[in-house]
């Protein structure tokens, strides 16, 4: 049932969208957002072009409106995650304008409960479940790996050295040259994001709110041998928190800001470019356009499976930065 479920997909490609919801303290609360369908159809409204006028319509294969909680969230995200233990490369993306909310569907709010658990730990604590199954003749290992890409450079987040290790990338293929750290329970993992957040946080020193300029990749390897068989498979899921997607203003920016901006727009425009070619089956993806198409190369395509969930402010001043959002969405989509 699962295999045909995956089959059904268009192009392997699956696009949610998240609307957050306003934040407790905000007074102003004048929303772009018009409806919600059940069938995947969001309305947004221009603020300042009231009526149907500045009405436009954009279809996703689901919308997830400001009270879908995070568990209501994971299940359509689930059959995917369950896949990786079947042999399929899998990626998640958390895709918007920084403040809509990528962080906390990826990974949750600081000090999550385990209510609040984003995609990163509900995702590990499923394949935990499912790789214990007892009844099975698999028997799977887990590991882990993450890195940052900041400004066309790829770091280990994970490196048992003080401070961070920048990757030279060789090949574009996986992240070889990452540590890759085993894991056997839900707990271990949280220890590791852990370390990984905290090694994300050292290396803003100068930097002003450098998580949000920089992408962040979680990759899982899941390898199953079969006991009776000796069959072996191999699963990745790959899960991006993505830099912030807001346009920079050039007049207003210089030096390493510009730059920064500059390396974020080329990679999220060549991670479009990507998913655009790879969902009409193009013969040519361009995938050595950006490091994070180069990083995860082998982890788009093929039989490759993609979630991309975008990311909604509904507040009124974020209608400029949304439309750009939604028009992401509408073209990989
Ligand atoms: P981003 O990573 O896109 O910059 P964050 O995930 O940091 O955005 O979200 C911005 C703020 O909104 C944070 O305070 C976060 O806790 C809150 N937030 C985002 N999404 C939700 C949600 N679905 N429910 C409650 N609070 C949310
Ligand atoms: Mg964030």
């Amino acid at each position: 049932k699962l295999f045909s479920e995956l089959q059904d997909l268009k192009g392997n490609i699956r696009v949610y969208c998240r609307i957050r919801p306003f934040l407790p303290g905000q007074t102003e609360k004048l929303s772009t957002i018009e409806n919600i369908s059940e069938n995947g159809q969001l309305v947004i409204a221009n603020p300042s072009k009231p009526g149907k006028d500045g009405q436009r319509s954009f279809k996703f294969n689901k919308v997830f409106g400001p009270d879908a909680t995070q568990g209501e969230v994971f299940a359509d995200i689930q059959p995917f995650v369950k896949s990786v233990v079947d042999g399929y490369n899998v990626c998640i993306f958390a895709y918007g304008q920084t403040g809509s909310g990528k962080t906390y569907t990826m990974t949750g709010p600081t000090g999550a409960t385990e209510e609040e658990w984003g995609v990163n730990y509900l995702a590990l604590n499923h394949l935990f479940k499912v790789s214990q199954d007892r009844k099975s003749n698999m028997v799977y290992e887990v590991a882990v790996q993450m890195v940052e890409i900041y400004n066309e450079q790829v770091r280990d987040l994970l490196s048992s050295d003080v401070g961070i290790t920048t990757i030279s990338q060789p090949n574009g293929l996986a992240v070889p040259e990452a540590c890759m750290h085993p894991v056997i329970s839900t707990s271990d993992v949280l220890d590791l994001m852990d370390i990984g957040f905290k090694n994300r946080a050292v290396s803003a020193t100068a930097l002003n709110a450098r998580s949000s300029r920089s992408h962040s990749i979680v990759t899982v390897h899941v390898r199953g041998k079969n006991v009776k068989t000796g069959t072996v498979l191999y699963g990745n899921l790959h899960l991006i928190d993505l830099a912030g997607s807001e346009r920079v203003d050039r007049s207003e920016v210089t030096g390493h800001r510009l730059r920064e901006a500059q390396h974020i727009n080329k990679s999220l425009s060549s991670l479009g470019d990507v998913i655009f070619a790879l969902a009409k089956k193009s013969p040519h993806v361009p995938y050595r356009n950006s490091k994070l198409t180069q990083v995860l190369q082998s982890a788009l395509g093929g039989q490759a499976k993609t979630i991309m969930l975008v990311q909604l402010n509904p507040d009124a001043t974020s209608f400029s930065e949304s439309m750009s959002t939604l028009k992401f969405a509408e073209r990989v989509s």
